[in-house]
């Protein structure tokens, strides 16, 4: 069953003389439009199919591939969760999907209200003073927040701090950004409980020190409960406090982040606010400041006076933009749409259950799968294989199974401080049935280790496509159909 099943779908269907919809009249019309010299001699080679079979074949490649709306999707870092279709209506109504990039701020005034107010709801769940829609992903957050800190450092006499200090927890695009914006990268080591080491802090903070970046929850999916002290560290060196936001769904509601010293942020719109984080984007990567750094976020930004929403470009302290046009608007309204449908005791339950549900999963499967740092975590959570040095059962094996049980894996590898990490991140909307489920699997996979590793090390033994070699596959694709 499983043999022919297979092989139907690798039958190459193609069959010379087979057509989906002919159009008589297009030879012959072809020639009166295009030059001769432009005319093929010779028909393509494509497949010929008819539009039945072509029907078909799209329709189980489709199936092949896993989805957030047909599987669980716990890839930890990345957040794939409650993305509702309503949102996608709502991002291509034609008022705003058809507005021209250039349209007079008196024909987009629905669009500028609806990103002005935006940035109102962002101030209000962070604290913080202003915010630009600007940035296009999370990294670029990073560089737009980096560059507004160096805007502020160059005002305010500290042309001369040429280091970023990032603890090892960071989100790998941290130290990345700050090369990129012209900073020495300062790393750090975590003290043993996954946190922020206040002596290596302390001893590595100077009157060189521009910021320090700190991702928070950081990628071990722990909260740094000193923060605040952190920040007061930061601030007596004159420096400015950076805080990667990226997975905001584990503090949403529950804590603000100018609260505790933030002084500068991003939120990735496409994690936290509905827009899923996979597929290549677009994304959206707000940058908020707190009141002395606000005035050199990048232009322009929507105000609103006399009734009127306009983008302020006269911004003399600014440092430029960063991105054409005003954002990803597409994006920018799923987010609205989700912080207008929710109330603040909502959110706060949303960063609740994305806690609890990770909390779950690592307490259910203690003793077999065991977090790397035993804490309550936040919003995942990062664990380890059994031994696998004993096992021969290593982390990418786990990962290939669980394919087979009908779950897509967790983030494999990263953070990189964990050895064969299994970063799980369950999001808020799962249900407890499916969390149950998942512990299942993983607890079969733990089964399997101890009495037939063979069968996980040879895993996916049902997937369509089996173990790929993922670099040949990235440098050299092979993406013709013969
Ligand atoms: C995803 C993520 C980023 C980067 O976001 P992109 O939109 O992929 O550029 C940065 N920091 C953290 C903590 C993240 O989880």
């Amino acid at each position: 069953m499983q043999e022919i099943l297979k092989n139907k779908l690798s039958i190459e269907s193609s069959r010379p003389g087979r057509r989906g919809i002919r159009f008589a009249a297009a030879d012959k019309h072809a020639a009166d439009y295009l030059p001769a010299t432009l005319l093929r001699k010779t028909a393509p080679n494509l497949p010929e199919l008819a539009e039945f079979d072509t029907v078909r074949h799209f329709t189980k490649l489709s199936q092949q591939n896993y989805s957030l709306d047909a599987e669980f999707y716990p890839l930890g870092s990345c957040t794939m969760k409650y993305n509702p279709k309503a949102y996608d209506v709502l991002s291509v109504l034609p008022g705003f999907a058809s507005a021209h990039p250039f349209a007079p701020e008196s024909a987009v005034q629905g669009t500028l209200e609806l990103a002005y107010n935006l940035q109102e709801l962002l101030k209000k769940i962070t604290g913080l003073a202003a915010f630009t829609l600007q940035p296009a992903a999370g990294a670029h957050g990073e560089l737009t927040g980096i560059l507004t800190a160096r805007a502020y450092h160059d005002a305010n006499g500290g042309q001369n701090r040429t280091e970023v200090i990032v603890p090892d927890t960071a989100h790998g695009t941290n130290p990345a950004t700050a090369n990129m914006a012209g900073y020495h990268v300062v790393n750090i080591k975590s003290a043993p409980n996954g946190c922020v080491d206040k002596a290596a802090l302390k001893a590595a903070l100077s009157e060189k020190t521009a910021v320090v970046m700190l991702t928070v929850p950081n990628t071990v999916g722990l909260f740094e409960p000193d923060i605040k002290e952190i920040a007061d560290m930061v601030h007596a060196v004159g420096a400015l406090l950076y805080m990667d936001g990226a997975n905001f769904n584990a503090l949403i509601g529950l804590a603000k982040p100018a609260d505790f010293g933030v002084d500068i942020m991003h939120l990735n719109l496409h994690k936290t606010f509905a827009a899923p984080h996979g597929g290549g984007g677009p994304g959206s990567g707000p940058v908020g400041a707190a009141k002395h750094v606000a005035p050199y976020l990048p232009h322009p930004i929507v105000s609103h006076k006399d009734g009127q929403y306009t983008l302020v470009d006269n911004r003399p302290e600014s440092h430029n933009r960063m991105k054409a046009f005003y954002g990803n608007m597409a994006v920018v309204i799923r987010g609205y749409c989700y912080l207008r449908q929710f109330d603040a005791q909502t959110l706060k339950t949303i960063a609740e259950n994305a806690i609890l549900n990770a909390n779950y999963v690592r307490v259910c499967l203690k003793g077999k799968f065991n977090a790397f740092f035993d804490r309550t975590c936040m919003h995942e959570c990062v664990l380890t294989p059994p031994d696998p040095h004993t096992t021969g059962v290593h982390t990418s094996d786990i990962a290939k199974r669980l394919l087979d049980y009908g779950f897509y894996a967790p983030t494999i590898y990263f953070p990189l401080i964990v050895p064969e990490a299994l970063m799980v991140e369950p999001t808020e909307t799962e249900n407890k049935d499916m969390l149950d489920a998942f512990v299942s699997a993983m607890e079969q996979i733990y089964n399997e280790i101890q009495s037939e590793p063979q069968t996980v090390k040879d895993a996916p033994h049902n997937q369509p496509v089996k173990r790929i070699d993922e670099v040949s596959a990235a440098r050299n694709p092979n993406l013709r159909w013969q």
